[in-house]
């Protein structure tokens, strides 16, 4: 095992981390920019330096300082958390070449992934559903009106570099295609610095169904069954996920976990990772991407398998094995996570910055808060409005969307105005409590077209 490890994040992931490192004795170092001199992930880390300033660039993904950071106090292995650097096959390389272990997978299944029209054909070839589209990055507008007429319409043009819910754009009709594919590649420039875009074919109304993968460095790969995040904004970012997903048919359940384990054989995969799915009404799935980092979401598989996987992905980097097998893993109950985030819904999910003059978390049986907030702290402006994740876990769904509720409901925030109210319609909606929501879900509420109501 490590002795030290260096966590290369901030908020609640970096507690997150920092929480798994103390449970295995394992020291922790925090790196913060001037910003977060004041964050919780400072205070209960062993060490911490500060690597810039505010902004992220200066800071959480300056990689010179981030290795002298781990030089300086002799960390021996760096968790890039989810986000910033999580996702760099750079990173992971600079780490390497320093004789430093990167807590995740090796840099070639990074980049082997994070070109998602690559990840389609590679999900293809190991036998994985995927939708109609074009397995590699569109080289001219020809071929993209050729592969359009292939797919048919509605699709979708989405980033190859993409990832966070942006740079994907729906075209209805032939007549848009090659207007939006220029500006579809120029988005794609700016936010993700290459051009490069595929197409997909569109579901109307899919629900988004995703597997864990967790995979050593001896040769096994295991899958933690699945997450339901169906419930997005507007931007396709996830507000509320849970385990497992709601009446999903036992031999679904099986072939998703089946084709996830494939996906993750076929690039040799090592660590923490999830395989994303869309499906359909009938149950049809199909693989989009992988993620091959930690994921926000990851807590409600934890509450249904009772593996901790932030602290399996420190000791399969350390090199254990891991100790169990597929059919060693069981779903135990119902887990459902709710993000509070410093953003008005309401208002586009305009983002909130301010002090808190209060932050009362709820507890009692079944309740879990991942958060780096305290009463009296300052949000800074600059960084993620993720502010906690409320996570619950109960025998049955039903009595997690009641603690959900209860839990919710309990919650006390003050000083910054956030999406909890937001939250509790969701919880309340007939749609939710019944367990059928599909991504278009969160549009239709913002619009008033959702029944049931908070009591
Ligand atoms: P990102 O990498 O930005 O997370 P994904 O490819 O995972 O992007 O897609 C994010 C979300 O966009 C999905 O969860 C779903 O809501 C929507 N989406 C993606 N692909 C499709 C599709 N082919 N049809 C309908 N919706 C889609």
């Amino acid at each position: 095992m490590f002795r030290k490890i260096l966590i290369a994040n901030r908020g609640e992931i970096a507690v997150r981390v920092i929480r798994a490192c103390k449970e295995l004795g394992v020291q922790s170092v925090a790196v913060y920019s001037e910003a977060d001199r004041d964050a919780l992930h400072v205070q209960l880390a062993d060490e911490a330096v500060c690597i810039g300033a505010p902004s992220s660039t200066e800071s959480y993904l300056n990689i010179p300082h981030i290795l002298m950071a781990a030089h300086i106090t002799g960390a021996e292995a760096i968790h890039p958390g989810y986000g910033y650097l999580s996702e760099r096959a750079s990173f992971a390389e600079a780490c390497a070449a320093q004789g430093i272990k990167f807590i995740g997978p090796t840099p070639d299944a990074i980049r082997q992934m994070g070109d998602k029209s690559l990840a389609r054909a590679i999900a293809h070839r190991a036998g994985a559903p995927v939708l109609p589209g074009t397995e590699r990055a569109l080289q001219s507008e020809d071929e993209a009106v050729a592969a359009a007429r292939g797919v048919g319409f509605p699709l979708l043009i989405k980033a190859a570099a993409g990832g966070g819910g942006r740079g994907i754009r729906r075209v209805m009709s032939e007549d848009d295609l090659l207007p939006a594919l220029r500006i579809a590649q120029s988005e794609a420039q700016a936010a993700f610095g290459s051009p490069e875009v595929y197409l997909e074919k569109y579901i109307p109304e899919p629900r988004h169904i995703e597997v864990q993968i967790l995979a050593d460095e001896h040769g096994k790969v295991l899958h933690l069954f699945e997450r339901e995040c169906s419930i997005q904004n507007p931007r396709h970012q996830k507000m509320v996920e849970e385990a497992p997903a709601p009446s999903l048919r036992p031999e679904t359940r099986r072939a998703l976990g089946d084709a996830a384990v494939k996906v993750a054989q076929a690039v040799g995969y090592q660590n923490a990772g999830t395989i994303e799915f869309l499906v359909d009404a009938d149950e049809n799935f199909y693989f989009i991407e992988m993620n091959t980092r930690l994921q926000v979401e990851h807590p409600v598989t934890e509450a249904i398998t009772g593996i901790d996987i932030v602290q399996w992905q420190i000791r399969i980097a350390a090199g254990e094995p891991l100790p169990f097998e597929q059919g060693d893993i069981a779903i135990s109950g119902h887990a459902i996570e709710a993000r509070l985030t410093a953003e008005i819904p309401e208002q586009d999910f305009t983002p909130s910055t301010g002090r808190l003059s209060e932050w009362t978390p709820p507890g009692g049986p079944g309740v879990r808060v991942d958060s780096h907030l305290y009463t009296g702290y300052s949000i800074p402006p600059y960084y993620d409005p993720l502010l906690a994740k409320i996570i619950v876990h109960a025998p049955t769904r039903e009595q997690a969307v009641a603690r959900l509720q209860r839990a919710l409901h309990e919650t006390r925030i003050a000083g910054v105005q956030t999406c909890r109210d937001f939250l509790l319609r969701i919880a309340h909606t007939d749609e939710f409590r019944a367990g059928t929501v599909s991504t278009p879900f969160v549009p239709r509420l913002l619009k008033g077209g959702v029944a049931g109501g908070v009591r």
